[in-house]
């Protein structure tokens, strides 16, 4: 691996050194050329996880008022359908029913199309939507910050630890996989697709939030603590989303690539890593662990060092990898409305009347057993009486 003399990193200057004389065609950046490239990078990907935290809370608030609305028999506002990206299982069994019988099922048909769109992200471009997108994500990075704060320095398990734990993942993805697309068949998922439970399942979601039980408090509490002591806890060990996505960024194309001939082994790009991936020994980050974030890149003093590539290397700027990201979600949302895939069938009155009897034993959820469609309509006919 070639090495510059230590005066090219050192020389004290501030802006920039052309290595041009080294017929390699790089530049080094140092002191507030390098930090306005790493902020331009680390603000371009803080500005799209606001956005999408903020439509995320819009989202809940708008939710929230119309299903408070309902109970007091009056409509507020409209029910948004981007509620239903809480709903992974209800779009899990979509995605089957979708591959049984090539149609998108009526009920949460955008929990389908998020699902969808976060496995094409995850496809193209490794676990972006992790690191740009998910709200979870987002909280993950504000507690690992806070934890910096508060240790002084990034934590992290020994390898011991970290690798038997990184599989629990795969683990709890495995398993939904297994029940929904193995031990189910096609009839129990139209089933339960159809039950008055998936019917209200985003109300369920949303006085689970609101009437939290001091368990399921505890649990929430438990994995914010864990977070700040061993930073991106749920994403690294437990979040089956995640894990998903890092199965299928093995594929993706567009992965974070390292030129040795330009690289100094300042080893920067591995400090800067959230994943702890040993960037500056890589030739290509193929990683299922691997967040596209583009700290690295960002962290990387030697321009074309480092950078996001194509495998006929072409380079995918930092700007276009964002647009690229955005644009799967904003253009596949808008695709959904305009093909009618978007907004579910369910109107306000058939809400207004299941928000009513929620309690009754239609709605009851046996720890994860999927009630039959002979059971669900016996409960419902009960409930009418
Ligand atoms: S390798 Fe780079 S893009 Fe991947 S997680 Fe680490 S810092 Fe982020
Ligand atoms: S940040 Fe990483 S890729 Fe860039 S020069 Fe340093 S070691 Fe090489």
């Amino acid at each position: 691996m070639a090495t510059l003399p230590s005066a090219g990193l050192h020389d004290g200057r501030h802006t920039v050194r052309s290595l041009t004389g080294y017929n390699w065609g790089v530049t080094i950046l140092k002191g507030p050329a390098l930090r306005a490239r790493r902020h331009r990078i680390e603000w371009a990907r803080h500005l799209v996880q606001a956005g999408f935290l903020l439509t995320v809370l819009l989202i809940g608030w708008e939710f929230a008022r119309w299903v408070h609305g309902l109970e007091t028999g009056r409509v507020v506002g409209a029910r948004p359908p981007g509620v239903e990206g809480f709903l992974p299982i209800a779009a899990l069994l979509g995605l089957r029913h979708l591959f049984v019988t090539g149609e998108v099922h009526p009920v949460h048909p955008a929990g389908l199309v998020i699902l969808v769109l976060v496995l094409l992200v995850g496809f193209v471009a490794k676990k972006a939507f992790c690191s740009w997108v998910c709200p979870v994500g987002t909280l993950s990075e504000v507690l690992a910050g806070l934890s910096r704060r508060l240790f002084g320095r990034s934590l992290a398990l020994p390898r011991v630890l970290d690798l038997p734990l990184r599989s629990l993942k795969y683990v709890l993805l495995a398993f939904f996989v297994y029940v929904v697309f193995f031990q189910m068949g096609p009839a129990a998922v139209a089933d339960f697709l159809d039950s008055p439970y998936n019917r209200v399942a985003d109300v369920k979601m949303l006085y689970f939030f609101e009437r939290l039980s001091p368990f399921a408090l505890k649990v929430l509490l438990g994995l914010v603590g864990l977070s700040v002591v061993v930073p991106y806890f749920w994403c690294r060990y437990l979040c089956p989303y995640g894990a998903l996505l890092g199965a299928l960024s093995v594929f993706s194309p567009l992965k974070v690539t390292r030129h040795a001939p330009s690289c100094i082994d300042c080893g920067l790009c591995t400090k800067a890593c959230p994943s702890s991936l040993p960037v500056a020994r890589l030739s290509r980050v193929s990683s299922d662990e691997c967040f596209g974030c583009l700290s690295c890149v960002a962290a990387c003093p030697v321009t074309r060092a480092l950078r996001v590539e194509t495998p006929w290397r072409q380079a995918v700027r930092p700007a276009a990898f964002a647009l690229l990201v955005v644009g799967f979600f904003v253009g596949g949302t808008l695709l959904a409305r305009a093909t009618g895939h978007w907004r579910n069938a369910i109107t306000d009155q058939e809400y207004a009347h299941r928000i009513r009897t929620i309690d009754s034993p239609a709605y009851a959820h046996d720890k994860g057993r999927v009630p039959t469609r002979a059971e669900w309509e016996a409960a419902e006919a009960a409930a009418r009486e």
